[in-house]
Formats: structure tokens, C-alpha cells, sequence
């Protein structure tokens, strides 16, 4: 709740990994910042303070950090709490939830994300000079771990089924909304595709595994098992798609590996033209994957039209609507057909450094 300069509530959602505040919660004057320069500038201002970042957005990989370590930037200046802009480019004053991460020795400080309208009104009146108090009541509280399995399903190879070319996505998603885009869109899409190679009756020489992740949003926790686990399968693996953000209309794929894998994908995206025009993009992109695509295994993630996705991202408007039924079953078109051809394909794709 804004107490000066004027009473009002603020909508806030803690971040996951946060601290709840103590029962009768915090009272602090509070500082906008709009960026880490800012915050380090104003250095001495910021002891017994929240701190509100007002971070612009321009791209997530930019906006994220103040999400994910703004606490620990405040923490080691005396600040008390942090409210992070939700990262996103438009707002219906939507709350955005994410992951925040304290590092070792610096004061566990509450950390919420508050809507863009929250924070652009508190930096108004701190631009007006006026004193901002706020009374922040958090109830966070960490639980112990519990059991939870990724799900794998497939269709073994009946040639070379040591061999594996993998689908995947993440099944879990934030406590707001239903995850229908993030990322059950994904797991839609990676499932569906052997659903359908099943239902045609194609099997190729290669295996084809679908991996539905779990745990992917509190730190990758099903994948970085599952990698660790079968580390001794890595030099099987003949290719890794991911579908981690957004199912809308399909572009093509975001393709990690060497020229002779970016051109082969290529020539495969040629095969579905009903799809539209789909191309390559030369990245290195993946979350659940990346640790694999990083280690030169070759791999793609969907290069979707998503302009919107981070409006949804996170929030309770992450729900069936989003999902649009003709791009789900072109994504699983086109995860089908990659994955059948490189499963089926007479060579092996060279692995290596990334190029
Ligand atoms: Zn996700």
C-alpha cells in the first residue's frame, strides 16, 4: 500500500524465490530507479529504503536482470525491499511473476513484481518531489521439495535406436494463470508430434523422444537432472528442439550447429511449404536445451510470430485464449516433420563447436 504521498493500493506479486516481509510488514520511504547506473548513483540514498525499479523494456534478456538480481544490487546498499517493474512492453495493469535468485552473502531482501502503471505513477511523484511511504506485506515462505518427474515418451528407432533426436518443452508454470502458452503450447506441440508420426505409421531409423520438462521456471531443475543423468547419450543425440516461447504462427527454427546443419535443416523447412515461408535463423537459443546446444550439440528452438507473448507471460492472462488451434498444429507439423527426417536421415549430424 502507497501511504504518501497519497493512500492507494498496489497490486504485488512476489517474485519466486523471495523472502516474505516480517508478519506486520514493512514500512520504508521509497526511491525509483530507472536503471543499475541510477541506483549505483544514488548509492547513498538508498539505506533503509525500498526500491523501486522502474527498468525500461526493450528486450527481456535486458529488462530480466533487474527481476532476477535487482534485490541483491539494492541489498548491498542497505535497501530493505525491491518492487520490480513487471517486464513487459504493455500493460493492462498486469502482474508479471519470474524468478529472483539471492546470492551468497548479501541480505535476503522481499522482492515483488508491481505493474507498469504502479511504477511509472511512483516515479511521477518522486519526479514532482514528493516523499514516497509504502507499507509492503509479504507472506513468501519457502517449502520443502517435493517429487516431480519429467515425462518422456517415444517412439524407439528401428534401425538406430540408440540414436535420439529430441522434442521438447516444459510442463510447469507459474502459480497465476493456466501456463497455457508458457509453455503448455509447447508441450502441445512437442506431444502431438509423435502422436501424429505414431498415427501415420511412420517410424524412422532413429528414436524420437519427446520430453515434457519439469521444474524449468524454478531453475531448470528436471532438464539440468535429466542432462546430468544421461550424459553418456549426449553423442547420440542427432538433434534437440525446444518450444519455450510462444506457439503462434510458426516462422521456421532458430538453428544451433555448423553450416552443414544449418543448410540441412533448410533444405527440410522447404518440404513443408503449405506452411507459409519458413526459414532458418542461425542462434543459439534454448532453455531447457541450452546446456546441450552449448556443449555442440545441434538443435533448434520454434521461431514463432510472437510479438505478444510477453503481454501474457506469467500473468493470469496466460490461459487457453492465447492459444490459437491452426498455429498449434502447424508448430506440430513442423516438429513432426523435422524430427522425422533427421531421425530418418542417412547421416549422422556432426556435433561440435558452434559456428
Ligand atoms: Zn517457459
Amino acid at each position: 500500500m502507497l501511504i504518501l504521498p497519497r493512500q492507494k493500493d498496489i497490486a504485488v506479486l512476489g517474485l519466486g524465490y523471495s523472502v516474505g516481509t516480517p508478519a506486520e510488514g514493512i514500512i520504508a520511504e521509497a526511491i525509483v530507479v530507472k536503471s543499475l547506473d541510477e541506483l549505483k548513483k544514488k548509492e547513498k540514498e538508498i539505506t533503509g529504503k525500498i526500491v523501486v525499479y522502474n527498468q525500461d523494456f526493450e528486450l527481456y534478456e535486458k529488462a530480466v536482470k533487474y527481476r532476477y538480481n535487482g534485490a541483491n544490487e539494492a541489498a548491498k546498499l542497505g535497501a530493505v525491499a525491491v518492487l520490480v517493474r513487471a517486464i513487459t512492453p504493455v500493460s493492462l495493469y498486469t502482474l508479471h511473476a519470474g524468478s529472483m535468485k539471492y546470492a551468497e552473502n548479501i541480505t535476503k531482501i522481499p522482492a515483488a513484481s508491481i505493474t507498469v502503471e504502479d511504477a511509472e505513477l511512483l516515479y511521477r511523484f518522486q519526479n514532482r518531489g514528493e516523499t514516497l511511504k509504502i507499507q509492503l506485506k509479504m507472506e513468501a515462505k519457502m517449502l520443502p521439495d517435493v517429487e516431480s518427474r519429467n515425462l518422456v515418451v517415444e517412439l524407439t528407432g528401428n534401425k538406430k535406436p540408440e540414436k535420439v533426436v529430441v522434442v521438447s518443452s516444459h510442463i510447469d508454470s507459474w502459480d497465476v494463470g493456466q501456463g497455457a502458452m508458457d509453455d503448455g503450447g509447447g508441450a502441445f506441440i512437442s506431444w502431438s508430434s509423435l502422436v501424429l508420426l505414431k498415427r501415420l505409421n511412420l517410424r524412422p531409423q532413429r528414436t524420437i523422444r519427446g520430453i515434457m520438462w519439469t521444474a524449468e521456471e524454478i531453475g531448470l531443475i528436471g532438464s539440468r537432472n535429466y542432462i546430468k543423468k544421461h550424459e553418456e547419450e549426449k553423442k547420440n543425440l542427432q538433434f534437440v528442439l525446444d518450444s519455450d516461447l510462444g506457439t503462434f504462427k510458426p516462422q521456421g527454427l532458430v538453428v544451433s550447429g555448423n553450416e552443414q546443419v544449418q543448410c540441412i535443416v533448410h533444405r527440410i523447412l522447404r518440404l513443408l511449404k503449405p506452411l507459409g515461408n519458413l526459414n532458418v535463423k542461425r542462434g543459439v537459443l534454448g532453455y531447457d536445451t541450452l546446456e546441450w546446444l552449448k556443449g555442440g550439440v545441434p538443435g533448434a528452438s520454434l521461431w514463432n510470430q510472437n510479438d505478444t507473448y510477453f503481454w501474457y507471460h506469467h500473468t493470469n492472462a496466460d490461459t487457453m485464449l492465447v492459444e490459437d488451434p491452426s498455429a498449434l498444429d502447424a508448430g506440430t507439423a513442423l516438429f513432426a516433420a523435422v524430427s522425422y527426417v533427421l531421425a530418418d536421415i542417412s547421416i549422422d549430424l556432426p556435433h561440435g563447436n558452434l559456428s
